[in-house]
């Protein structure tokens, strides 16, 4: 067998042991229902973990696609102001609040492109949020982070941010990444409060709005996805990684294996990329379910393992 790029197109990092359990723990995967046999992970999500993992499975690139939610910290702060705060307290407490956010954010973002600076086959895409940033405030900041920090992409979680892919507060935000070719990978998904945000069908209006716009749907649909091949079918401009519902085939709510790979057949296998959503998942796991899908040919599962994230990405 010829050897062949492989590259990882969805990890998470955090910055210590600490921050990585607690997200970790904090982050229940529940959509899937029931699967007996899930494969778990000991690892937190450190940047070590990581580079022992590339090191031994031959992944010479990974797209660094951390989460930040200003709506979940807002709540955590709020949730700790002390009572009995008059009103204007209150306001002042807020305001103290939002400004915090905002410069949490962008350290977050600067931090995942300065470890990427020191180890070049980190790929980083920053999170960019509606709820931290006014609109055209969020535009400019990922338009520094590429243009000042190397910043390679973008990353969108609307069920854990709490906005619609749709929602017209994120247009500045696309129209900087289609002018500026920047990829976004955003999760997609059911969410607990059935608001749909992150469901295929909730990227329709953006995809069609933003037609020169690569956008990466996350999980192939996740647990909803039922709706993800109308969408690929309508939509040229969107790609696939397939982590996490890999990892959840046989469950209550996810696909079969073979479902699954007529599903990555049916939108187009070029379409289609290996992540491992590391920390929850390993690396050598992930590759090891690409090779074990039916239906596909070889050469379409090393295709999907590395070569179709350099050619969507921009590797
Ligand atoms: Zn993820």
């Amino acid at each position: 067998m010829t050897d062949f790029i492989r590259v990882d197109a969805h990890v998470h990092l955090y910055r210590s042991i600490e921050e990585g359990y607690a997200e970790k723990t904090g982050y229940e995967v529940w959509e899937y229902g029931e699967q007996a046999e899930v494969h778990q992970t000991d690892c937190v999500g450190t940047l070590d973990e990581l580079l022992v993992q590339m090191e031994a499975t031959g992944i010479s690139k990974a797209v660094i696609v951390n989460l930040f939610s200003a709506k979940v910290n807002r709540q955590l702060a709020i949730d700790a102001l002390p009572s009995g705060l008059t009103e204007t307290q209150k306001r002042q407490r807020l305001g103290d609040i939002d400004a915090r956010i905002i410069d949490e954010l962008i350290a977050f973002n600067r931090w995942n492109c300065d470890i990427a600076r020191k180890h070049p086959g980190l790929v980083p895409f920053i999170a960019a949020d509606v709820n931290a940033f006014e609109s055209s405030v969020c535009a400019q900041h990922v338009r520094d982070m590429v243009e000042d920090h190397g910043a390679a992409g973008v990353k969108l979680h609307g069920a854990f941010q709490g906005f619609d892919m749709s929602d017209e507060r994120l247009w500045p935000v696309y129209d900087t990444c289609q002018e500026l070719a920047l990829p976004i990978i955003a999760h997609s998904g059911p969410d607990r409060d059935r608001s749909g945000f992150a469901e295929p069908r909730a990227f329709a209006n953006m995809l069609k709005a933003f037609p020169h716009l690569r956008m990466v749907v996350a999980h192939l649909g996740g647990a909803t996805w039922k709706q993800t091949v109308e969408i690929a079918q309508t939509f040229p401009n969107t790609f696939f990684d397939c982590c996490e519902i890999i990892e959840w085939t046989r469950s209550t709510h996810g696909p079969t294996d073979k479902q699954l790979a007529q599903m990555i057949i049916d939108i187009g296998p070029e379409r289609v990329m290996m992540g491992s959503d590391f920390p929850w998942y390993d690396l050598d796991h992930s590759i090891e379910r690409v090779f074990s899908l039916p239906l596909l040919s070889q050469e379409q599962k090393e295709r999907i393992i590395g070569a179709n994230a350099v050619d969507i990405l921009g590797l």
